[in-house]
């Protein structure tokens, strides 16, 4: 095996392979660098196994509300072990999947950890190889806070690791990562205190969205602790306790996990020798063509700080990437807009495109229209004793012919509406053309095109 490629990859997780595989599909000469698992976050410590958390804990919600249904149902408890085993088969199974393919693909799998030696060559295991081109997707890694104490917590890496479900813990952070998790140990048994540093969770969404979500929250018994700044965590008898800056202070917990940021992982790259230039974050500035401060090193996914850090929009910048590169698409990139995403809460939140408030910052107030809507799905028709969680849309519009900018769904079946209203939102749809549209009854999906 030559040690020089047409292209090296360093990560093996969505962006990397990705990239590596439609670039070897033009007949490019790959290999992929990586030092953990293949798959990368998304497999391993990410959107797969929450995902399989997030259906184990609708599953316990089904359980619920099957009595409302007439079912005589006797739960009697939940075998975390037995779930986390059978998450982690699938997951190695994946990671053999994701093996094949690369080998199916005639791209090299140098196993180990990446460190550029000059702008040409890198080293892995001691070995040094070299390339035409660098892609860099080495993704992140989860942010600890500087406090005393942080350490008796877990990250989200730790929450994948937990044996049990614990009976109290603190969720502390304030994005998508977060509310997920605090969603999925709720209903899965936990006493969850949601604890933010400002005023409210998921500040960056649409308000519509925001303001269910506490409402459902508040419902189901999540106890959100807002404007607690931690400021050390100690170990007592009765469990671990987080201390605010403030002076107050949660006790009796078994956990606590922090889910405040992730940090891009280029600190061991040597990046200096190859003179890639990066942030103060550390991340990798790019320019439109995933282009970094040298010409022949490329950036994508995680580690650039875009401001879509999605699975999707990794695999989507890599394979326009190579398809610019190799395939003779020229000019063909990822514009980083109008890209959908869910958050896997309870229920879920979907969105695509700009907030209320982006659309009348970018417009202005008179071109901006708004239409919303909030309404208890039918899922609770027959429900009595439980709460019953609003569903609630907005659809953000924009100029004379009302063209669809924003979507913004919370509710019952939101992570899997989204993803077609969000083509429509990037072929231009109009309301007009949502309105025209004869609604699919009865389905909460109905309500997108019935708003008035
Ligand atoms: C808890 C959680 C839930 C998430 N849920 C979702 C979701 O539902 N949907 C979604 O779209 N996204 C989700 N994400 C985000 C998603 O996982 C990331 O956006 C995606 O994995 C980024 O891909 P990437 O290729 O940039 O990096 P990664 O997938 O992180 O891959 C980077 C790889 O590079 C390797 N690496 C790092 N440094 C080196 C080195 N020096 N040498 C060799 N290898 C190296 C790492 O081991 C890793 O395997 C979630 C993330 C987390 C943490």
């Amino acid at each position: 095996m030559s040690n020089h490629f047409d292209l090296i990859c360093i990560g093996g997780g969505s962006g990397g392979v990705a990239t590596a595989r439609r670039a070897a599909a033009y007949g490019a000469n790959c290999a992929v660098v990586e030092r953990e698992r293949l798959g990368g976050t998304c497999v391993n410590v990410g959107c797969v196994p929450k995902k399989v958390m997030w259906n184990a804990a609708h599953t316990a919600g089904a359980l619920e509300h099957a009595a409302d249904y007439g079912f005589d149902v006797d739960v009697r408890g939940l075998d975390w072990a037995t779930l986390v085993e059978r998450r982690e088969a699938y997951i190695r199974r994946l990671n053999g999947i994701y093996e094949r393919n690369l080998d199916n693909a005639d791209v090299t799998l140098l196993r180990g950890s990446a460190r550029f030696v000059d702008a040409h060559a890198i080293e892995v295991g001691g070995e040094r190889y070299s390339a035409e081109r660098f892609v860099i997707a080495v993704g992140g890694a989860p942010t600890w806070p500087d406090i005393p104490g942080a350490e008796l917590g877990i990250d989200s890496d730790g929450f994948f690791e937990l044996t049990e479900c614990p009976d109290e813990v603190a969720v502390v952070g304030a994005g998508y990562i977060a509310v997920e998790l605090a969603g999925v140990l709720h209903q899965l048994g936990a006493r969850v205190r949601l604890v933010v540093r400002r005023e409210a969770p998921l500040r960056t969404f649409d308000p519509i969205i925001r303001e269910a979500f506490l409402e459902a929250a508040a419902a189901d018994g999540i106890e959100l602790v807002n404007r607690f700044v931690p400021e050390r965590v100690t170990r007592e008898n009765d469990g671990l306790v987080l201390h605010a800056e403030d002076g107050r202070q949660i006790d009796g917990l078994d956990q606590v996990l922090w889910a405040i940021g992730r940090a891009p992982a280029t600190a061991e790259l040597g990046l200096e020798a190859a003179g890639v230039e990066t942030a103060a974050d550390g991340s990798i500035p790019v320019d439109d063509y995933q282009v970094t401060s040298r010409h022949h090193i490329h950036a994508l996914g995680d580690v650039t700080g875009n401001p879509f850090p999605l699975t999707p929009a990794a695999i989507a910048a890599g394979r326009r990437l190579a398809d610019r590169l190799w395939g003779g698409k020229a000019g063909r990139y990822l514009p980083y807009e109008n890209i959908p995403t869910v958050v896997f809460t309870h229920p879920p939140i979907g969105t695509v495109g700009l907030t209320e408030d982006e659309a009348r910052a970018r417009h202005g107030d008179d071109a901006v229209t708004v239409y919303a809507t909030r309404f208890i799905p039918m899922e609770y028709a027959l429900a009595e004793q439980h709460a019953k969680r609003r569903s609630a849309m907005k659809l953000v519009c924009v100029g004379p012919e009302e063209r669809v900018v924003g979507i913004h769904l919370f509710g019952m079946g939101s992570d899997e509406m989204l993803q077609g209203f969000a083509v429509a939102v990037r072929m231009g749809a109009t309301k007009a053309d949502l309105d025209d549209t004869v609604a699919i009854h009865p389905t909460s999906a109905e309500e997108v095109v019935t708003m008035t």
